[in-house]
């Protein structure tokens, strides 16, 4: 096992764009990084340069105290599973999984133990004479990871394995991922586009944007501290709200009405401004209806007309338009493209307790916890709070 430094690594291809740009992480011996960012923002040739598939143009990277810009992927020891899992179609599945080892010339008792210790744990122990084409696809997944961990490599690579299986078999084999680097604890590296899998898997989640890192913290800390817009857009399902703001005093005028700033840090970030951008998660509305007194003095409400709600069963959710001025909305489109973000809507998605009686196409008194609001700098997204 080892730890993985990557130290100002730059990677330009031939177009001379920096598709990662200075990009510096350490990650610790036995961690569990997650890679995560929309397509082209470089999660993939990232790993690529850790793995050795691809030149570094410039920076360090270090594998176990050691540089390894120079050399060759077979001298790092890596295990790297692909999306497309590249399994040979002609194998067996043990044979498959037994690959690595013959190609280092292991004798074939210690080949036969560790294939069979990995589909022991894999679950694969039936399937061992099987090949790839007779398997299902989250068989040929387990298939892929055993290939992997048979051999005792220094940290782990997946680059989206989970991006051909469907919604059910990808949660199922999320988790056996997560327990089966929990037991091996071994530094693992995992690319994906899919926050979920993101926030669920890792210690750690970096968050990358054309090329460069943007945060990496706990998938909580992400969560709950989001140092941009585009973080803060990104990690949580159904997205943030944003909502254009007024500065007003210690208020906010929004297209939702006046909304107190609670804490000294919203009123410091506040101090000078003219116009914010509020961020609020959806799980920080509810209906007022349903909210005690105590927790309504906490708050704020305002009136909205409700368009649609969705229920599903533990809570649903209630989609509210909104009128920004035509000023803020061109704004807003500007700031869209900018950030890279298709997040900035003109209407709220609220999560509310499935006992409420809002209802699409009425108006409804909503609270929000506006302890819970994070205030951005409209030009540069920065979070201010
Ligand atoms: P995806 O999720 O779509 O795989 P990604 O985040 O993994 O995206 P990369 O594949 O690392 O992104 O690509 C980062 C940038 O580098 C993109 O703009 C891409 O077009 C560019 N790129 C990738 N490979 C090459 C290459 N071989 N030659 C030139 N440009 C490349």
């Amino acid at each position: 096992m080892a730890a993985i430094e990557m130290k100002n690594i730059v990677k330009k291809y031939a177009d001379g764009f920096p598709a990662v740009n200075d990009v510096s992480i350490d990650i610790a011996d036995g961690e569990f990084l997650i890679l995560v960012g929309p397509s082209g923002c470089g999660k993939s040739t990232l790993l690529r340069m850790i793995v050795g598939l691809e030149d570094i143009t410039e920076g360090d990277m270090v594998i176990g105290g050691k540089r390894v810009n120079d050399k060759a992927p077979r001298d790092r020891n890596l295990s790297m599973v692909f999306q497309n899992y590249a399994l040979y179609p002609h194998l067996t599945v043990y044979e498959n999984m037994a690959f690595p080892l013959r190609l280092s010339k292991t004798p074939d008792t210690e080949v036969d133990e560790r294939v069979r210790d990995a589909s022991a744990l894999l679950e694969l122990d039936e399937h061992l004479d099987r090949k790839p084409a007779n398997l299902s696809g989250g068989q040929r997944q387990r298939v892929a990871m055993g290939r992997a961990i048979v051999r005792s490599a220094d940290a782990f690579l997946f680059d989206e394995p989970l991006s051909n299986l469907d919604a059910k078999l990808r949660g199922q084999m999320r988790t056996e991922i997560a327990r089966l680097q929990r037991r091996l604890g071994i530094t693992t590296v995992y690319v994906t586009h899919d926050q979920t899998e993101a926030m669920t898997l890792g210690d750690r989640v970096a968050v990358l944007k054309k090329g460069v890192l943007q945060q990496i913290a706990s998938p909580r800390e992400l969560y709950e501290q989001p140092v941009n817009l585009f973080v803060a857009g990104f990690i949580g399902s159904p997205p943030m709200n944003f909502v254009p703001a007024q500065v007003d005093g210690d208020r906010l005028q929004t297209p939702l009405g006046p909304i107190a700033l609670t804490t000294d840090r919203q009123r410091e970030a506040a101090r000078g401004k003219d116009v914010l951008l509020m961020g609020v998660r959806p799980e920080a509305f509810e209906d007022a209806k349903l909210v005690d007194d105590d927790k309504r003095a906490k708050g704020d409400v305002f009136t909205a007309q409700v368009d649609v709600t969705e229920w599903l069963g533990n809570e649903q959710y209630a989609y509210i338009p909104f009128d920004a001025s035509a000023e803020v909305s061109s704004q807003l489109k500007e700031l869209s493209r900018e950030l890279d973000s298709d997040q900035l809507r003109t209407q709220l998605i609220i999560a509310i307790d499935s006992t409420s009686r809002v209802r699409g196409g009425r108006e409804a008194d909503i609270w929000v916890d506006t302890r819970k609001m994070h205030l951005f700098d409209p030009t540069t997204g920065e979070n201010l709070t």
